[in-house]
């Protein structure tokens, strides 16, 4: 039987227009905002590939969930309708809702953690890992050595190294280890799969040595859906029972629900240890509200728990999985050097590959995030020496990051397949004539998180 196209499993009911731009007026635009992105407004982006957080499209349901949200102080049905999917969905006793995933992690680090701790992980968010030294711990990453490898295309990129947890564990002592974090899927290394297999070793390692395991489970529904397509066994399985059977070898999780929640806003942690989980309820009380709606609007609560069970249906994964991995095959067929193979919410440009004329402290990512932006209206993000680039606080000299990549996210539910053909061409026509841009120069910096405010030159002329 021929295979069909993969479609939209879905019909447009409200519509926000886009505006097209002129190349000259997008010069002008992106010189106001200095060369930087992140300061040019979302009105004058044609599609924005920024992020994927928060920025999905809510379905019919949830948006009569919206409506029928109760806003009760305490004990509002929104609420239970939303724990009730969290232990359907995750199977964990305890759930506590938060604004979002940063605040479950705050929460669970508190609880948790003390000073001297050590926290693996297969490779920490930046969130993860800030919250964990907020709390006087160590966040160590582990991944394996192909995660390291953009052009490798091992199917688990995501995975743990086992061996070296136990190196660490036997070097450290398990006292000093208050719990393991899984990120699924691993969004800092590329938006890789953590497979079954793996999740199970470091499970069996975790419970040897009586060490929590915890899952950051943002990109729950992708990881899952990606372990039916590429590990042996999983094919013919449901998708939520996958799920199911990632979190059975967990003892709780974090979660933010602007990702798999299908949702703009929210986040929860869960746990199986009600002892834990009181301790955590009075914090929750003292920052974010309430346990039963934890700094959310009971409205908010309802979309989570229908986009809960939405983002695990089959047609709307094979979708998504679908059109992720459309970008990042057609771009890869044009001689674009991405981050193989393609992950679950994003493509990764290798700029440092496709524009090798540009040397790194002259920001090869930048150079594309600008040109991308010039070509066809796309916002992506540099993941390279701008974001993770470090200056010298004496001397003024810039060392570059490991890799310069540069993100194009996928909003959820959000563009078509005509949309992807269009940044496909964008993409490749900018490719066509790479050789005559050169790199950027940051003509203003902060001392920390540099990349959302920073501005920028050119050292070549942008030819509008
Ligand atoms: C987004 C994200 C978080 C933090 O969630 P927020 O809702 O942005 O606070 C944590 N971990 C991972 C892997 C994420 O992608």
């Amino acid at each position: 039987m021929p295979m069909k196209t993969i479609i939209e499993p879905f019909r447009i009911k409200v519509v926000e227009p886009i505006r097209m731009t002129t190349p000259q007026e997008r010069a002008l635009l992106l010189e106001q905002a200095g060369y930087n992105v992140f300061l040019l407004r979302s009105e004058d982006v044609l599609l924005d590939l920024l992020t994927d957080s928060g920025t999905s499209a809510m379905s019919a349901e949830q948006w009569a969930g919206i409506m029928r949200g109760d806003e009760s102080y305490a004990g509002s049905p929104s609420y239970y309708r939303f724990e009730d999917a969290v232990k359907e969905v995750f199977g964990f006793e305890q759930v506590i809702p938060t604004h979002q995933g940063r605040a479950a992690e705050r929460i669970l680090f508190q609880t948790l953690c003390s000073p001297g701790d050590i926290v693996p992980s297969n490779t920490h968010f930046d969130t993860t890992r800030a919250n964990t030294e907020a709390v006087g711990a160590r966040p160590v990453d582990l991944p394996v050595p192909e995660g390291l490898r953009p052009s490798d295309p091992a199917p688990f990129k995501g995975n743990l190294d086992v061996d070296r947890l136990e190196a660490l564990i036997e070097e450290e002592g398990a006292d000093r280890i208050p719990l393991v974090m899984l990120t699924l899927t691993n969004n800092s290394g590329g938006g890789q799969p953590v497979s079954m297999a793996n999740i199970q070793a470091v499970a069996r390692v975790c419970r040897a040595h009586g060490i929590p395991l915890y899952m950051d489970a943002c990109r729950f529904a992708e990881n899952a859906y990606l372990i039916r397509l590429r590990e042996e066994g999983y094919a013919d399985r449901p998708v939520a029972e996958i799920a199911r059977e990632i979190f059975s070898w967990a003892d709780g999780c974090t979660m933010s629900a602007k990702k798999d929640g299908l949702a703009n806003i929210g986040g929860f942690v869960a746990t199986n240890d009600p002892e834990l989980a009181r301790k955590q309820r009075n914090m929750l009380i003292l920052t974010e509200g309430f346990p039963t709606y934890g700094g959310l609007a009971g409205r908010d609560l309802e979309a989570i728990a229908i986009g809960l069970r939405e983002v695990l249906h089959e047609d709307y994964l094979e979708y998504r999985l679908a059109s992720v991995r459309y970008l990042g095959e057609r771009i890869a067929a044009g001689g674009v050097p991405i981050v193989q193979p393609p992950g679950g919410h994003a493509i990764y440009i290798d700029a440092a590959a496709f524009l090798p004329h540009i040397p790194p402290l002259e920001l090869p990512g930048q150079t594309l995030v600008a040109e991308l932006y010039l070509e066809g209206g796309i916002r992506g993000v540099e993941v390279g020496t701008v974001m993770f680039g470090r200056r010298d606080p004496e001397t003024g000299e810039e060392s570059p990051a490991s890799m310069e990549l540069v993100r194009l996210a996928l909003p959820r539910r959000v563009y078509t397949q005509s949309h992807v053909d269009f940044m496909v061409e964008a993409i490749l026509d900018f490719a066509a004539r790479k050789e005559a841009v050169g790199g950027y120069r940051f003509t203003y910096q902060a001392d920390v998180l540099r990349h959302f405010t920073a501005n920028f030159e050119p050292l070549y002329d942008l030819g509008v």
